[in-house]
């Protein structure tokens, strides 16, 4: 094989290998981002929860309220009862006491259901804040997780990187010009294999020629169809078809 293809091969893997650590080192924070959002929706849930418990609670507290100034009213309408005079005054405080006390049994009432809404409330909520714990938990390891990633794939992105550089010094600058061109255009594969008579490129079948060319590994030789350097390597593994 020319000894500038057999490094362009060496290249070639190296710098698929770079554009895949590359892609992972863009991919990795948005995981990060993303158990962050769903920590965030969890917490915000219980906000949401927290916010609803203050709100009832409040409003028990102004119903409780309301019924202590209620009963004070009737407690003077009782102690007024002894001093009337006449039998229309007397009865107007008994409606008067009758109609209070009717108040205050729906806003006891209310008070009850409130209660029981609290209740449950506050289960739920004890329910979602274990699991918001346990959640945070994993999400904290699975960060952890993803954190190492990054890191290793930095250490691996530099070293592959150097590796590629030591690489390119060593192959002659105008084939590697050509190769780099094709790369370009070609997503990074400018070498094709020549395999069964085709280029494993563009599978289009190589002229017997341009074969013996490729295989005699003299020269550099591309595919007249798609234009990639091709290699002859007998030893490889046989093509997946
Ligand atoms: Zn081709």
């Amino acid at each position: 094989m020319h000894p500038d293809i057999e490094k362009l091969i060496e290249l070639q893997e190296l710098e698929t290998r770079i554009r895949h650590a590359t892609g992972r080192l863009a991919r990795l924070p948005r995981e990060i981002a993303a158990m962050e959002e769903r920590l965030g929706a969890s917490r915000s849930l219980l906000d949401r929860q927290e916010a609803e418990l203050d709100r009832i609670a409040a409003e028990r507290r102004q119903l409780e309220g309301e019924i202590q100034i209620i009963e004070e009213r009737i407690s003077k309408y009782r102690s007024q009862l002894s001093d009337v005079k006449t039998n229309e005054q007397y009865k107007a405080l008994l409606h008067e006491i009758d109609y209070h006390g009717e108040r205050i049994g729906k806003m006891e009432d209310e008070i009850l259901v409130n209660m029981e809404k609290e209740e449950d409330l506050r289960e739920e909520r004890l329910l979602l804040e274990r699991q918001l714990q346990k959640e945070t938990a994993q999400v904290g390891r699975e960060k952890q997780a993803v954190r190492k990633e990054i890191e290793e794939t930095r250490i691996e992105l530099d070293r592959r990187q150097r590796e590629a550089g030591a690489l390119i010094a060593l192959i002659d600058p105008e084939i590697y010009g050509t190769y780099r061109k094709i790369a370009t255009v070609r997503k990074g594969v400018a070498l094709a294999r020549a395999a069964e008579e085709n280029c494993q490129g563009c599978h289009v079948r190589i002229r017997p020629s341009v074969l013996g060319q490729v295989m005699g590994g003299k020269q550099i030789v591309y595919c007249d169809s798609c234009a990639r350097i091709l290699y002859w390597q007998p030893d490889a593994s046989p093509v997946s078809k």
